[in-house]
């Protein structure tokens, strides 16, 4: 579903990704993990499009992402790449349920039948007492299940998250992971992980063990 081959990245001197080859498939949950400064957070902005590589190709459903146009990328990025990042990024003026509509409403979907959608999601995701609340009057764990919600809006063929739950105590950082596991055995969501969560990465379906740029075997 997702390949990327020989991919190599380098900011000024230093020389981040070395060579990184790595297949994911669909319906699968792969967490990556390694010390700080690994390349870990420059695989996943290259595997979601976000940061292009000096050399190597990705592929995302059979598409050669780099080799589309810069509008091209950034539609096929807000239909097919939902992102969770350690911080929420909601939109504080916004509310819950306004927040999850804009990818949608970026990707030109329809008012009511995106709303019902997000409805539903925030509903799935036990947040449904909370769709007129701002972000400022959420929890810290609500918060990042309605960043989730938005990643998930446009039915994306991949939810990337780069330390979702490091920002979150123990019994919500669960609940998220949790929540991980399920979108995955329940939707089929392909998921790829960015974690210093080692248990969590134990269960994930891979655990892609990075270090000084590349994947260690
Ligand atoms: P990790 O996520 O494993 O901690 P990163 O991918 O964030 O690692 O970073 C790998 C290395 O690349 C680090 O040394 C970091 O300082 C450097 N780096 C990351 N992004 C940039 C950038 N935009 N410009 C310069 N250096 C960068």
């Amino acid at each position: 579903m997702i390949t990327a081959k020989n991919i190599t990245k380098t900011f000024g001197d230093l020389k981040v990704l070395k060579g990184i080859d790595l297949e994911i498939p669909a319906g699968k949950l792969y967490s990556i993990v390694g010390p700080s400064g690994a390349g870990k957070t420059t695989l996943l902005q290259i595997l979601g499009t976000l940061s292009k590589p000096d050399s190597g190709e990705v592929h995302i459903h059979d598409k050669s992402v780099f080799a589309l146009g810069e509008k091209q990328l950034a539609a096929f990025r807000n239909k097919e790449i939902g992102f969770v990042f350690q911080f929420h990024y909601l939109l504080p003026e916004f509310n819950a349920l306004e927040n999850v509509c804009i990818p949608a409403f970026i990707a030109k979907k329809g008012k009511k039948e995106t709303e019902a959608r997000a409805k539903e999601l925030l509903n799935f995701l036990g947040l449904s007492h909370r769709l007129t609340h701002k972000p400022a009057e959420l929890s810290g764990g609500e918060r990042q299940r309605v960043a989730v919600a938005r990643a998930l809006i446009n039915n994306p063929a991949v939810i990337m998250a780069d330390e979702p739950s490091g920002n979150l105590d123990t019994q919500n950082r669960n609940d998220l992971h949790d929540l991980f596991f399920k979108l995955r055995d329940e939707f089929k969501q392909t998921l790829v992980i960015v974690t210093h969560d080692e248990n969590f990465a134990r269960q994930s379906d891979r655990i892609i063990r990075m270090r000084d740029g590349r994947i260690e075997d």
